[in-house]
Parts: structure tokens; sequence; C-alpha cells
């Protein structure tokens, strides 16, 4: 879940201070996926690179370990902050154990974001490193692919160093930031964060 409360509290960036802001690398349309594609266009997350007041910092975690392209992989047994405590795996789709490179990823972006004093993370969602809503369980590729609620290991990694995070579907979230890197950016409150939608509602029972 987003931190609607630090978002707002964010200050006026201008064009001599930008926000620095932390993205996925894919996010900005640089094709780091496991396919050597950007995963698709986000608009919401490229809506961020336009603005002068916003120093954006792009950074792959899976890439910086395994390369372009490699396999997929997801974690298993748990979730991002369970693997970063030994009691999960991450593993590529043909079985091999990643656990180790994405940990050693995270600490990579772990410390990039302090280095370059990060106020924010823009992070796409579902990936077993970047994910910070919904992630995988076990293999996607398998016949019962499942989800589960909970960040992968570059983002619980940020997380847990106090860093705050959203992803490129926290629509409500991305609202609020727009309107501190643009002050005349009206905030759009039809807008909803992923964990506010109904697919997320009904596939994790929470109404
Ligand atoms: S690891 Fe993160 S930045 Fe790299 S392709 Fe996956 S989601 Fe994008």
């Amino acid at each position: 879940m987003t931190d609607r409360k630090y978002l707002n509290q964010l200050r006026t960036p201008t064009k001599d201070n930008p926000l620095r802001i932390l993205m996925s690398a894919c996010l900005s349309g640089i094709t780091c996926g496991y396919d050597s594609t950007a995963n698709g266009e986000y608009p919401t997350a490229l809506k961020i690179l336009q603005y002068d007041t916003a120093k954006v910092v792009k950074f792959c975690p899976e890439e910086f370990s395994y390369g372009t392209p490699r396999e997929m992989s997801d974690i298993h047994g748990g979730t991002g902050f369970d693997v970063l405590e030994g009691k999960a795996k991450v593993l590529s789709e043909s079985g091999k154990d990643w656990t180790e490179g994405i940990i050693k990823a995270s600490e990579k972006m772990l410390e990039i974001a302090k280095k370059e004093n990060i106020e924010i993370a823009v992070l796409m969602d579902i990936s077993a490193a970047c994910g910070s809503q919904v992630i995988y369980d076990g293999n996607r590729f398998s016949e019962n692919k499942v989800y589960q609620i909970g960040a992968g290991v570059a983002a619980a990694q940020l997380i847990r160093n106090g860093f705050k995070v959203i992803s490129q579907r926290d629509y409500a979230s991305l609202e609020i930031l727009y309107s501190k890197l643009n002050p005349t950016h009206l905030i759009d409150k039809t807008k909803i964060d992923h964990h506010e939608i109904a697919w997320y509602k009904e596939y994790f029972n929470m109404d």
C-alpha cells in the first residue's frame, strides 16, 4: 500500500533543485526486460520524465546481475522481504537459483538510492525484483499461476531501508506526485491505486 501522507508532504521541487526519483529502467522505456523489451509502455511513468522538476535515476536490478536478455524469474516461498531474510528463493523459469544475484542487485539499487538521495521510487509492479504491491507466488508460467500481495526483492530492500515506493499502477499516488512536480497540475480525484481496483479486492478477498 502506498504512503499518500508521505507523498502529500513531499517538497515542491524546482528546475534547479529537482525531486530525486528512482525509476525501474524499463518504465522509462529502456529495453532491459527479460525479452529485451521495455515490458510494455506505461504513460503514467513516462509522464514523469517530461517534468524538468524531476531528476530521474534509472536502474534495472535484474539486468545488473543477469544481463539482457535473460530468463524470467519469480519468488518461491514468500515475498521479497522473505528472500532478504533467507526464508524464500528467487528461481529462474528453468529452475536456476538466482537468489544471491537478485539480492546483490537489490543492494546495488539501495546503494544508488542512498547516493542519489532519492525521495521517491517509482517501480514496475508484478516484477520479482521491482514489484511493490503484487507479485507472483512461484513460477508465473505454471498452469495455476498465483499472485500474492507483496514486494519484489529490490523494492523490499528499498522499503526496509526507509525509502517510499509506488508503482506505475498507483494512479492516485501518481496524481499527487504530478501535482508536486507541477503545482498547476489538478489532481484527478477519481484515480485509484492498484490495491483499490476491483481485481485486487476480488482476488485477495478484500471486500
Ligand atoms: S528488473 Fe525491474 S527494471 Fe528490470 S526489467 Fe524487471 S521490472 Fe524492469
